[in-house]
């Protein structure tokens, strides 16, 4: 039987540290830079910011994010849309040279129902893909990675990102 893959079902989930009820993507953003680290945010831009997530499909598994709490795609200013996909594109140049994958799924999930786990802030997947992924992931997808891994992910990617200007072309 052929397993399809869709990363985009396994979300971002909350950390325990979060229970209040405050949105993830919100608290990381409003953070000072200086926990960047900490949140495994990569690259602060004008409208949008890139950060990891915490419980990747494959390595450098990733998400770009508007700075503002939205949720409606339809709406949304067309500044921080082109922002979005110019660091969607960026994001996938960089996994490109750091990572050398075989392909990328790229993809958002708008509402609760089409599977998003942070339904209320929009967000962009960008998963590497590599040949014969597919016959482990449905395993590896639901485990997180030890924060090692994630740290070493992270301090690769966020050299490509210092490059970036703060207003990506
Ligand atoms: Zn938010």
């Amino acid at each position: 039987m052929e397993t399809k893959f869709t990363p985009w079902r396994m979300e971002y989930i909350k950390r325990d540290d979060h229970t209040d009820g405050a949105c993830v993507f919100c608290t990381m953003v409003q953070a000072p830079p200086a926990n960047d680290g900490d949140n495994l945010l990569l690259y602060r831009g004008a409208h949008c910011f890139v950060v990891l997530n915490l419980y990747p499909y494959n390595p450098a598994h990733l998400m770009v994010v508007p700075n503002q709490h939205r949720r409606d795609l339809a709406n949304l200013e067309p500044a921080v849309g082109d922002e979005l996909f110019t660091l969607t594109r960026r994001s996938v140049a960089i996994i490109e040279q750091a990572y050398r994958p075989h392909g990328f799924n790229l993809g958002m999930n708008l509402g609760r129902m089409a599977g998003a786990g942070i339904a209320e802030h929009l967000h962009m997947h960008v998963v590497p893909r590599w040949g014969g992924d597919t016959n482990f992931m449905p395993v590896v997808g639901q485990t997180k990675l030890i924060p090692e891994e994630l740290a070493h992910t992270y301090m690769r990617l966020r050299a490509y990102f210092s490059e970036i200007p703060t207003h990506p072309g």
